[in-house]
């Protein structure tokens, strides 16, 4: 490496670290990324990209199995899992190179090791070779988290899993416990229950996918019991009893302890940030939990040191991280940005059927003391839906009655994680429902759901 002096250094090179060395190499800075593992980050090798991979296998072997419905001939239905993970395993890594392709075309230095900060724009980092200093004026920390743990409930990798093991399952379950229903569990119990696993999910909180508005979580669970998965909500994992073929789960319900067996389990109890061994507290970098506390422009509050991503903590999401990258790459430029707005950050589960939302729940609206109107619209009422053969789902969207203001858009069924998009530009732009009424949304899409959702919720639905 020949210059050991940077504009600015970027700590991890996930959809964070990466997009924000971009950014910043764009205007004009010299930039250098130290990654300690592989460029692109959770997202791209362990996250949002081999997940989806996985995802599409299944949703292309329901849709097999339904060949019937649709005029075709399918026999002798099955699949190789080792495949089906072999293949996105090369997607993944088509994406990380593809990062080193963009760090290339930009100019940016890229180390490989692990960084710990030494001072005030001070780095070292740990090489194969040896250790180097670099320096820099500014520094954005963007080393991402990893799976939290429980006690008790840790990962072995054969019968306990974290959702790196269930990206590289060593066996294909056929007794299989997902502990969480966030997106992460459940995008996992979607995936196995659809290859043929007898899934139970448990969710402490009193519904599936607690974060989505209480409308989404019900038809939700409704979808995965009539999958086959069992769902056990308000209900805690005390214990894992690790036999030789089996895991014995007491599980906490309504008071009492059931003993369940299995033969697999995932963890997906959430993530903790990667804080330690950064030399946070000798620089009095303060920390949340295992979060780094910013304020709304990801400053730390020491001089010319920044936090993005999933280690300045929620919404855990890519593009939470990227969008925060770009923003302060544009700070330290010398720009205006804005600060990201949590409540226009949409977030997408890819299970079956797909769940989308942006801004608040219609209880979220309530409690922040709005007057609101409501609007539903399911898919049953839409033509491309039934064309597609996709009638289950819904869109619902909630209006401030006041002023006409988009407060939130929630969405459960076919293709909604392409959908949200429509309403987040809509947020973005501050759109009232007036401007959404007046829109003309094409023919026969399942986009019109989107505008039957807000005709509704002025009284003016047409196809329903
Ligand atoms: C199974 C799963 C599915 C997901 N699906 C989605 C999805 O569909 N959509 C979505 O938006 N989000 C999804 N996420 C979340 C998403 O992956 C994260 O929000 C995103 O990766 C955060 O980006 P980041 O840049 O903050 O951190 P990361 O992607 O975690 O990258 C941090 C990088 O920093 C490196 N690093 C850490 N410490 C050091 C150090 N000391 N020195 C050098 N390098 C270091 C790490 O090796 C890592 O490469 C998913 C996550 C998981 C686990």
């Amino acid at each position: 490496m020949a210059a050991k002096s940077f504009d600015l250094i970027v700590i991890g090179a996930g959809p964070g670290g990466y997009v924000a060395a971009i950014r910043a190499a764009q205007l004009g800075m010299a930039v250098a990324v130290v990654e300690r593992e592989h460029l692109g980050g959770i997202c791209l090798n362990w996250g949002c990209i081999p997940t989806k991979a996985l995802l599409r296998s299944a949703e292309v072997f329901h849709l097999m199995h339904r060949a019937k419905e649709f005029g075709l001939k399918a026999d002798g239905i099955d699949f190789d899992l080792d495949a089906v993970v072999k293949r996105s395993r090369k997607v993944a890594k088509q994406l990380t190179s593809g990062v080193g392709g963009l760090m290339k075309k930009n100019k940016i230095t890229v180390v490989m090791g692990a960084a710990k900060l030494i001072g005030k724009g001070k780095v070292s980092v740990k090489t194969e070779a040896g250790t180097d200093e670099l320096t820099a004026k500014n520094v954005i920390l963007a080393t991402g988290a990893r799976a939290r743990e429980l006690p008790g409930l840790e990962a072995d990798g054969k019968q306990v899993w974290t959702y790196k093991h269930a990206l590289q399952p060593p066996h294909m379950p056929k007794k299989l416990l997902v502990i969480g229903s966030g997106a992460i569990g459940i995008e996992f119990a979607s995936f196995y229950n659809t290859l043929g696993a007898d899934t139970t999910v448990v969710e402490v909180m009193d519904r599936v996918l607690p974060v989505e508005d209480a409308d989404i979580s019900a038809f939700a669970n409704k979808a995965f019991e009539k999958q086959g998965m069992k769902i056990m909500q308000k209900a805690m994992v005390k214990q894992l009893d690790r036999g030789k073929d089996k895991v014995t789960a007491h599980i906490e319900v309504g008071g009492k302890i059931e003993k369940h067996d299995f033969d697999t389990v995932i963890s997906a109890v959430g993530i903790v940030g990667n804080v330690e061994d950064l030399g946070l507290e000798e620089l009095g970098v303060k920390i949340d939990r295992t979060h780094v506390v910013t304020d709304a422009y990801c400053r730390t509050g020491v001089d010319g040191l920044y936090a993005i991503g999933d280690i300045a903590g929620a919404p855990w999401l890519a593009h939470k991280a990227s969008h925060e990258g770009v923003m302060v790459a544009e700070l330290i430029a010398g720009k205006h940005p804005h600060p990201v707005k949590p409540e226009s950050i949409a977030g997408c589960t890819y299970c079956h059927p797909q769940v989308a939302s942006v801004g608040y729940s219609e209880a979220k609206a309530k409690e922040l003391g709005y007057e609101i109107k409501v609007g539903k619209f399911p898919f049953i009422g839409n033509g491309k839906a039934i064309a597609l053969g996709e009638e289950s789902g819904m869109i619902k969207t909630i209006f401030d009655a006041k002023t006409g203001e988009l407060l939130g858009a929630h969405m459960i069924g076919a293709e909604v994680t392409e959908l949200i998009q429509g309403y987040v530009v809509g947020r973005q732009l501050e759109t009232t429902e007036e401007d959404l009424m007046n829109t003309v949304f094409p023919h026969p899409t399942l986009s019109e759901m989107m505008h039957e959702s807000v005709l509704d919720a002025y009284g003016r639905v047409i196809h329903m």
